[in-house]
């Protein structure tokens, strides 16, 4: 995969705002982040859904949130597949890496950190099966926790999605390049992880300058802590001083249509 190096006159500068994890379970609290987001200036977001969250909730047992989220994409949202189920099961014979990566710094929700290519293949498949049987077309797949292996980057590509994302990089795989940019990302599971993490954010939004990327990748707990709420919306209102909120999915296209011009 080429790095692509982006020229300062050719750039299209855009914030994409993700909220990941969204399925029926998450769908309440996924209304009111849209909400907010709308009230600041973010009308267009790239939504993360999970088919079938935690096995627990399939979309396509509640119709009303189908519905909901086919009218958020004729809105100018954008519907992202995100794994499939969201949840890792434990292999036994696990290394004591796989186990810090998969245990520790995802709660045990890497689905798509070490499934062969045949498995991702048949989960994405099925995602995007899914997704069209309501009228939806995802061009992008984001694996849970941004932890996507090599077998299934080959699945994804595969299948047919135009794109994915990790934690660094936006990854396009039409074109087979890679766009750099670190996501902002809140983390919220302790309350010394949520200081830190507010301090990182800033000093990251500050480092990622005038580039042509800016990410911030929000989740539904988030919105639990009104420290966090706040922060987002300061980082939010810096970044649209000078940048455009936009999908992953429209950013790629403009993208491709600066390179070809
Ligand atoms: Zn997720």
């Amino acid at each position: 995969m080429q790095i692509r190096e982006h020229k300062e006159f050719r750039q299209a500068r855009g914030l994409v705002v993700s909220i990941h994890d969204v399925s029926p379970r998450t769908w309440a609290a996924t209304k009111t982040m849209l909400d907010d987001l709308a009230k600041w200036g973010v009308a267009r977001v790239s939504l993360l859904v999970i088919p079938d969250h935690h096995q627990q909730g399939h979309i396509l047992k509640d119709a009303d949130f189908c519905r909901w989220l086919v009218d958020r994409a004729a809105a100018g949202h954008e519907a992202v597949l995100h794994g499939y189920y969201h949840l890792r099961v434990r292999r036994g014979t696990e290394g004591a890496w796989n186990r810090l990566v998969t245990e520790s710094y995802t709660a045990g929700e890497g689905e798509f950190f070490d499934l062969a290519e045949a498995e991702a293949f048949e989960r994405v498949t099925r995602g995007r099966d899914e997704f069209r049987s309501v009228g939806l077309e995802p061009a992008g797949f984001i694996a849970p926790a941004w932890l996507l292996g090599a077998e299934a980057t080959r699945a994804v590509a595969r299948a047919g999605f135009q794109y994915t994302t990790r934690i660094g990089q936006v990854e396009d795989l039409v074109r087979n390049e890679a766009h750099v940019s670190q996501s902002l990302v809140y983390s919220v599971r302790a309350a010394w992880r949520r200081v830190v993490s507010l301090g990182w954010n800033s000093l990251l939004l500050r480092a990622l300058g005038s580039r042509p990327l800016v990410r911030i990748g929000l989740h539904p707990p988030d919105w639990k802590y009104p420290a966090i709420r706040e922060h987002a919306r300061k980082c939010i209102a810096r970044a649209l001083a000078s940048r455009e909120a936009i999908t992953y999915e429209d950013w790629l296209g403009r993208q491709r249509s600066l390179t070809d011009s």
